[in-house]
């Protein structure tokens, strides 16, 4: 078997034909299988629903537990039969849920990686490498340029600051589902203890984690009903990065604006949205980790999905790797 003939790009996503299902489609179907819970990869409005058992509660907190005609879990490693090929779920390490799929038929086998970030992550499970005959691979951060540094050492830029200008509140901006929870745990993990405060937007996700055994401290509201204004001086207060230009922002004392994201790496970025202490914190692979990744897999093919194709390509390619890209759209970087 071809390897196009077990999984092929379509409008709605990764199709498998002899499988009848998709992978992450961008629009409702019949049959679909969720790598997880970040929104551009998981939708709601699907007949039939097969994702690890965090992303299935992930997806009942984002859009209700009607969110699928029907939902089956999928057990990390479990082979699962659907219609004629094998599906495998293995962990991503990218946020709580996330799997790579496994995809085989008439001993070819295709892993679809989804996101997925190598360096441990106290808040998910750890990556781990498939090997496979075509890997396909994101490729948010795929450009040389791209090394992220060692997460805890920009957690302590943060309480360096916060020791610093102890009458500003520091407003860090995360992503609801994954870099909120990690972003906290590393907190933690650098021994701030105090109360963390958090925007409403992040408390489902948060509640979540913790019922899944993610320690992650006190979290207390952060609304004005829960002190005056003076009250939130020194503090760490977290929140979608979308909050910070309205109204909610301004009610915090002198507040320096931060953001926990891959994307602060580049200074531009940073600028433009006022950003005064970027943090450069990623849940996907930066580069090194992408081609450490694809020698570790060995894969006779690569597919390469939403990001920076090209560079990727291109460096499979100079390896002796068959390469290409699957030009998929409607991913984004919601996670990043
Ligand atoms: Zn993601």
């Amino acid at each position: 078997m071809r390897p196009e003939m077990l999984l092929l790009p379509r409008p709605e996503g990764l199709y498998c034909p002899p499988g009848d299902f998709f992978i992450d489609p961008v629009r409702g179907v019949d049959r679909a299988l969720i790598t997880h819970g970040h929104a551009d990869h998981a939708r709601a409005g699907h007949g039939h629903v097969l994702a690890t058992p965090q992303t299935l509660d992930i997806m009942a907190i984002r859009y209700g537990a009607d969110h699928a005609g029907a939902t089956q879990a999928a057990m990390l490693g479990e082979e699962i039969r659907v219609k004629d090929v094998t599906v495998r779920f293995h962990p991503a390490g990218h946020v709580l849920g996330s799997a790579q799929i496994e995809v085989e038929a008439g001993g070819l086998r295709i892993v679809a990686s989804g996101d997925y970030k190598p360096r441990p992550d106290p808040t998910c499970a750890a990556f781990e490498p498939v090997n496979c005959d075509v890997f396909i691979t994101e490729a948010t951060f795929a450009l040389p340029v791209f090394r992220h540094p060692d997460a805890q050492d920009e957690i302590a830029k943060l309480l360096k600051s916060l020791a610093r200008n102890p009458d500003r509140a520091h407003l860090v901006g995360v992503y609801s589902l994954g870099k909120a929870q990690r972003v906290i745990r590393l907190i933690r993990d650098a021994g701030y203890m105090r109360p963390l405060y958090i925007h409403g937007a992040l408390q489902k996700l948060c509640d979540y984690y913790q019922s899944q055994g993610v320690d992650l401290g006190e979290l207390l509201p952060a609304t004005v009903a829960a002190g005056a204004k003076g009250d939130f001086a020194g503090a760490i207060v977290l929140g979608p990065p979308s909050a910070f230009g309205d109204k909610w922002a301004r009610r915090f004392p002198d507040p320096l604006i931060t953001f926990a994201s891959g994307w602060m790496q580049v200074r531009a970025r940073a600028r433009q949205r006022g950003v005064e202490l970027p943090l450069v914190i990623s849940d996907h692979a930066d580069w090194g980790e992408l081609i450490d990744t694809i020698k570790t897999v060995a894969p006779g093919e690569v597919w390469v999905t939403h990001g920076r194709e090209e560079a990727l390509v291109r460096w499979c390619e100079l390896e002796g790797i068959r390469a290409k890209p699957l030009n998929l759209v409607g991913y984004e970087d919601e996670g990043d």
